[in-house]
């Protein structure tokens, strides 16, 4: 199994190689030269199976010779062990036909648990394997930091450091990513917004020298290991519902379209779905595109679903790049455009973008209102995120097809939204009720590349 670049400009790469990576040196993303195909029988027989075993069968073709089956199935059984529910990924029921996924029973109470708890076992294998150490460093609103903290807290090979912006992050997320007391783990409060901490993160790789010292390696969203773990669940919970034998669609709360862009390789690999609805908050980006053909950034606005407060949508590239025949110079061009503010996607690409995706937006009181009406009709308490999937799935869906809405985060994880709309304050699952209790471990940093890389160095004792 080989991975290209959506460029054309970067060597082609092994599993192990393009995750250990992350961005592809011309720039691109990596995506795998074939999809592997199951036939409607292996997708049958995946029925009654444990979320693991579904993981598995789903997973091993895209993996290659980086790891042997047995490795692969101690992964995958370590990575899902700490979650809060034996089935991992639950169903329940809103509506006639509409089913919500609940991903948020992992150690941060977010989807992103699924594809950091699985990287996090995947380095560690890898990295002990090849006798190396890296330093990873991500930049966070919330979510991403504190599931990379939790997935490589206490791992041999791995020094993880996290910036957020100070005082920027809800109290949930600062505390999850600050009360770890494993020495590998640093949360770094940055004198700054989100997009200073990006912009300090991008400098950083861009720093050659410091980026060889300390090993750099990231794990944001486009690492093609986080969008593999995610197709997992489009195929756990479309057999549930009857799969391959019935088609179901699926909306997804989207910011960087690494969660919908799993599904889509999903139905690639032959799982029926019929459409898959991007939902996105005011930050509408993907919207606006689906809907004129027009990729513009535009001033992000703070809204009450943070995690999807976004300006340009980077797993997207991977979309355009099957849109546009897997073209690599119509995708370096295009994103050439995206640096002076960005780009027109044409007709032959937009037809075949729309032939898999919807798109619907919820504005901050639509979102809201959903949170209320979800409490008192469906008996659902939703954090703002699953909300906005809510109600654009309600708007678009085909009441004869099975509509499966994304639930991306524990509404305890946004307290203060949740109660604003609903009344009803949110408490945390039992087995992280002392959160509040724990003693808490940051240092503040200021806005400055030099300063970071100091107090990096410093800490590994490089
Ligand atoms: C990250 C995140 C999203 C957006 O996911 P993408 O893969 O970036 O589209 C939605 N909801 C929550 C709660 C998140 O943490």
């Amino acid at each position: 199994m080989k991975y290209i670049s959506t460029r054309g400009k970067a060597p082609e790469l092994s599993f192990e190689e393009a995750m250990l990576s992350g961005l592809a040196r011309d720039g691109g993303l990596y995506v795998p030269a074939e999809i592997p195909q199951m036939s409607k029988g292996d997708i049958a027989a995946l029925a009654g199976l444990s979320y693991e075993e579904v993981a598995f069968r789903v997973m091993r073709p895209f993996i290659g010779d980086s790891f042997t089956d047995e490795e692969f199935a101690d992964i995958i059984a370590r990575a899902y062990a700490g979650f809060g529910h034996g089935a991992r990924a639950p169903l329940v029921q809103l509506a006639p036909n509409h089913f919500l996924l609940e991903l948020f029973h992992g150690p941060t109470l977010a989807f992103k648990d699924f594809a950091m708890q699985l990287i996090g076992q995947l380095f560690q294998d890898a990295l002990k394997r090849r006798g190396e150490r890296v330093t990873i460093v991500g930049a966070t609103s919330g979510d991403t930091g504190s599931a990379a903290i939790e997935a490589f807290k206490g791992l041999d090979n791995v020094d993880v450091f996290i910036l957020f912006p100070h005082g920027r992050v809800s109290e949930v997320q600062r505390r999850q990513m600050t009360t770890p007391s494993e020495n590998n783990v640093h949360a770094l409060a940055v004198n700054g917004n989100f997009d200073d901490c990006q912009a300090k993160l991008k400098d950083m790789f861009n720093d050659f020298t410091f980026r060889d010292e300390v090993r750099l390696a990231g794990v944001n969203s486009i690492n093609w290991a986080r969008v593999l773990a995610q197709v997992v669940y489009y195929f756990s919970s479309a057999v549930s519902l009857g799969a391959p034998q019935r088609k179901v669609s699926f909306t997804v709360p989207t910011g960087n379209f690494g969660d919908i862009f799993a599904g889509y390789i999903a139905k690639r690999m032959g799982l029926p779905i019929d459409r898959l609805v991007i939902a996105t908050n005011q930050n509408d980006i993907l919207h606006r595109c689906l809907s004129s053909g027009a990729y513009a950034k535009d001033t992000v606005h703070a809204s009450i679903s943070p995690s999807m407060d976004i300006e340009v949508s980077s797993n997207f590239e991977r979309a355009l790049f099957d849109a546009y025949d897997r073209d690599g110079n119509a995708i370096s061009q295009l994103m050439d455009e995206l640096g002076q503010g960005g780009f027109n996607v044409s007709q032959g690409a937009l037809q075949r973008l729309r032939e898999h995706f919807d798109s619907g937006r919820a504005s901050e009181e639509e979102t809201l209102a959903t949170i209320a009406n979800a409490r008192k009709t469906m008996g659902e308490l939703l954090c703002p995120h699953s909300a906005v999937g809510v109600k654009v799935a309600e708007e678009l869906r085909d009441p004869a097809t099975p509509m499966i809405t994304l639930a991306t985060a524990h509404p305890a994880k946004f307290p203060d939204a949740v109660e604003k709309a609903s009344g009803i304050r949110p408490g945390l699952p039992p087995r992280m009720a002392d959160l509040y209790e724990r003693p808490e471990r940051v240092t503040r940093v200021p806005n400055d590349l030099d300063a970071l890389e100091t107090h990096i160095r410093e800490k590994i004792g490089s």
